[in-house]
């Protein structure tokens, strides 16, 4: 038992999840247009620690592929009833939310069908990204580092695959979740699509 625990614990802290591929460089065109300013990413003061360290993953994940042209930065511990989508509208925020599924946010997602009952997170982007408000249904996801790495690809102007994407495989912006942990080349692309 001794030596199971042992390799457990190598495997945690070496980083098991180092054998995911590393997030694909944003394939900015010559000429892109850089955000001078850094993007906050605001983390609601109710959401877990757990989620919340994993928001601040894939928000370092998002800065690896947006190579300096664009920056977020994460501000934490932000009781975002506060806020106003008018005050996010005005600077260009993202504002990450953690609420209940019922929640009217949620409720209120545009699912082709109109089904909603598989709705785990929801973002509503204002006007040219980056700028959204994302709605996280904590008491739904089980994933929230994949969920959250999607949902800041459509506040960064990347939209949602109905179906499969490059060459028929799922895609980190497969409408349904897909299990891809990482940002792939289908969201890379969009986001320099976005801002070209
Ligand atoms: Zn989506």
């Amino acid at each position: 038992m001794r030596s199971i625990s042992i390799l457990l614990a190598v495997c945690l802290t070496t980083g098991c999840a180092a054998t995911l591929p590393a997030p694909t460089p944003v394939p900015w065109e010559p000429g892109a247009q850089m955000v001078p300013q850094p993007v906050h990413v605001f983390l609601d003061a109710t959401l877990s620690d757990s989620i919340q360290q994993q928001a601040r993953q894939a928000v370092e994940e998002w800065n690896v592929a947006l190579g300096g042209h664009l920056h977020l930065q994460v501000v934490s511990g932000i009781p975002l009833q506060a806020y106003t989508e008018e005050y996010s509208r005005q600077h260009n925020d993202i504002l990450i939310l953690g609420v209940e599924f019922s929640h009217p946010m949620i409720q209120r997602a545009h699912v082709p069908g109109g089904n909603v009952s598989r709705v785990i997170a929801v973002t509503y982007p204002y006007g040219m990204a980056p700028g959204a408000l994302i709605y996280l249904a904590t008491d739904k996801v089980r994933y929230p580092h994949d969920t959250i790495l999607h949902e800041l690809a459509h506040a960064l102007g990347a939209e949602d695959r109905d179906s499969n994407c490059l060459g028929g495989k799922v895609c980190l912006m497969s409408r349904t979740y897909s299990g891809i942990s990482y940002i792939d080349a289908d969201a890379a692309t969009q986001v320099a699509h976005h801002f070209h």
